[in-house]
């Protein structure tokens, strides 16, 4: 791993360690830091206006007491929070997770991280995340809708329409988005735009649920198209996870000929060399909400393997990581490598440790980084914010050909900010440097 050699930001990094604990946000404010260091002697002026030290600082972190009951009557407890990283772009963006490795450093490194992803739409929209510890597996219906009547309760007061609009991720979908916005309109009695990735009856937009996982394949698509004049017609793709980003992303690929031949969940992955039936995990995941142990009962060519990492020993040619964070080391890395990988995107945020990237890049692997090829939800979210305020909805062609079209420009910026700083080829210092300037400038232009 590379270290930093620039006085300026070798100070910032230093006061970072000494303020944050956590490994994830360290990492996360460490890959940036790297990625500008390149650029940052050309521009005085950010040390001058302290941009640096201010983009690595959350604008605000709320942590606060959900308190809930259960089934049995029983009072419990979990911790919510939201960190409003910064707001030069516009009202703070990005989604809840609710799981329970969730903490300050998660929280903190997918909102730094989204700043960055945001800027790189080019929709006017800040960062920030949140979340809880609350774990929704084996949780019922009504457990679920006390827990996140509670956590709005509390969010409410720092959230609005023009202020921080959150949306969905890990554990958080239509469902918890839904109990969260009537309970918010319950208290605020107003129906705005506060929450995105609401129902398509409720003010929300067509393509949100498959925005991210139809993202992520557009701009491999076009990364294929125009660094190898490729596309995805019988590929092999192993795609880990099972959520929103997986399936949608499993959707897209087989639309395009390629062929899934993996899907994973916390338990164990699912493998299929004839393909995984897209129809089938929907069935499981989305309405009955079971395990994949499950579609492996009900498809007879697939077979289910109970070790989650396995997902990156089977061959593929492409592979999309949609689980979480730091999900490939290392060892993977090598591994998919060996077995003939030339294409790593992520759709998971930060899914790839930082060796394990370096070493896709120094073997020839086209890597594209989270914060640029999962862009696509959050886009979409700001197309949902656009039709709030327009109280009007856009078809599903419209908002579908908007994404594609954000995230071609999302590939054509990284490329070409990696080309014009003698990078080429390295889509993770083209998006941090892109990112980067943008929210600088406008840092500089607010004072
Ligand atoms: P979901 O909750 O819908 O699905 C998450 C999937 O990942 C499940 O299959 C889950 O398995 C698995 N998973 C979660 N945590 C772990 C873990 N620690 N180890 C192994 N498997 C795990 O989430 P999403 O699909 O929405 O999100 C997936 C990733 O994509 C996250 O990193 C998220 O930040 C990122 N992302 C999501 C966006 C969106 O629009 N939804 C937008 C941009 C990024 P199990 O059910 O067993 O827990």
């Amino acid at each position: 791993m590379k270290e930093l050699n620039n006085p300026y930001l070798v100070k910032v990094y230093s006061d970072v360690q000494k303020r944050n604990q956590g490994k994830e946000f360290l990492q996360a404010v460490f890959e940036v830091l790297q990625s500008i260091e390149p650029i940052i002697h050309k521009h005085p002026e950010f040390e001058q206006h302290g941009i640096v030290e201010r983009i690595v600082e959350p604008e605000r972190l709320i942590h606060f007491q959900v308190p809930w009951v259960d089934d049995n009557g029983k009072t419990r407890v979990n911790r919510g929070y939201r960190v409003q990283f910064n707001s030069a772009l516009g009202p703070y963006k990005g989604g809840l997770r609710f799981h329970p490795t969730v903490n300050e450093s998660v929280v903190s490194f997918l909102g730094f991280e989204q700043v960055f992803k945001n800027a790189l739409t080019n929709l006017p929209m800040g960062g920030g995340k949140g979340g809880s510890d609350f774990d929704p597996k084996e949780k019922s219906d009504g457990e679920i809708k006390r827990f996140c009547q509670s956590f709005i309760s509390e969010l409410y007061r720092h959230i609005g329409q023009f202020t921080d609009v959150p949306a969905g991720d890990i554990g958080v979908g239509s469902r918890e988005i839904g109990y969260m916005y009537g309970y918010y309109k319950k208290i605020k009695n107003e129906f705005t735009g506060v929450l995105t990735g609401k129902n398509v009856n409720n003010s929300g937009s067509l393509v949100r649920t498959e925005a991210t996982g139809y993202g992520v394949v557009y701009i491999t698509e076009e990364m294929l198209s125009k660094v190898k004049n490729d596309n995805f017609k019988g590929k092999r793709v192993s795609i880990s996870g099972s959520g929103n980003v997986a399936i949608y992303t499993a959707e897209k690929v087989k639309e395009l000929g390629g062929i899934v031949v993996t899907v994973s969940d916390s338990s164990g992955y699912v493998y299929d060399e004839n393909g995984i039936d897209i129809a089938i995990l929907k069935q499981i995941k989305e309405v009955e909400r079971k395990r994949l142990t499950e579609y492996a009962k009900l498809v007879p060519t697939s077979t289910y393997h109970d070790n989650s990492n396995g997902v990156w020993d089977i061959a593929c040619d492409i592979a999309f990581p949609s689980a979480t964070q730091n999900e490939i080391d290392l060892k993977d890395a090598e591994k998919l490598v060996k077995n003939g990988v030339t294409v790593v995107a992520e759709g998971s945020n930060m899914s790839t440790t930082p060796d394990a990237v370096e070493y896709f890049i120094k073997n020839g692997v086209l890597f594209l980084p989270g914060k640029a090829a999962n862009a696509g939800g959050v886009a979409v979210s700001g197309l949902e914010m656009s039709q709030n305020s327009l109280r009007l909805s856009w078809s599903f062609e419209e908002v579908d050909n908007h994404l594609k079209e954000i995230m071609i420009n999302i590939f054509k910026t990284i490329d070409e900010t990696a080309k014009k700083y003698g990078l080429e080829g390295n889509y993770v210092d083209g998006a941090n440097i892109a990112g980067f300037l943008k929210v600088a400038s406008a840092m500089i232009w607010q004072g």
